[in-house]
């Protein structure tokens, strides 16, 4: 609630930012990311994702108030794990949320590591951060039906990095922008 005489847009509210931590990929993945999509959406149906949103959430933190921005530089920084090669080739559905994506039959273990030593440093940092076992998945279909899961080509991804973003809710979908970049070693 706002004091009397504060109103939502008073100085003494500090501006918050909706932020997640994600891959992001390259162009030339994105862009077979962008295919796959248009090939599960003649399956299945729904809303595609525009191919400027196509990543892989690596720790979700929801609105946080924008002073607190060094402190997740300072997480990310303390994350030293490998670059690794992930491929893509399973497509999959979530009955419950209506999403249609792509994920990988096998997770290699730089990115368990990755997702491991974020979330802990963010948790150290005193940032709640969901506790459910990550699966990767890019989401290609909104509001879908679903139905079988086809056979699907394989997206290469080489990942070398990964990034800060921060979301904003539009009428058409999300606008998605990256803030940030760390390297893998
Ligand atoms: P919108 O919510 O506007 O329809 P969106 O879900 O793409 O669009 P965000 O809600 O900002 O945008 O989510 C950003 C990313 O974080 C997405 O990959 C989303 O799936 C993931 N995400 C959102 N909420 C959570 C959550 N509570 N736990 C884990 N991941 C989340
Ligand atoms: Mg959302």
């Amino acid at each position: 609630m706002a004091e009397p005489g504060q109103s939502e847009s008073s100085p003494a509210t500090p501006p918050s930012l909706r932020l997640f931590f994600a891959l992001w990929p390259d162009d030339a993945t994105r862009d077979a990311l962008n295919r796959t999509g248009k090939w599960l959406h003649q399956h299945w149906g729904g809303r595609r994702m525009r191919a400027d949103t196509l990543h892989i959430t690596l720790a979700f933190l929801g609105s946080t108030p924008a002073d607190q921005l060094d402190v997740l530089a300072a997480c990310a920084d303390a994350v030293k794990t490998d670059a690794f090669e992930l491929v893509l080739d399973q497509a999959g559905y979530w009955r419950h949320k209506r999403i249609g994506w792509l994920g990988a039959s096998q997770t290699p273990p730089q990115h368990v590591d990755l997702v491991g030593a974020l979330n802990a440093a963010l948790q150290g940092a005193g940032f709640a951060v969901d506790a459910r076992p990550h699966v990767p998945h890019v989401t290609l279909l909104r509001n879908t039906a679903g139905g079988e899961v086809p056979a699907c080509v394989q997206v290469n991804w080489s990942v070398s990095d990964f990034v800060l973003v921060s979301s904003r809710t539009e009428t058409d979908g999300a606008r998605y922008e990256v803030i940030r970049r760390w390297p893998l070693s």
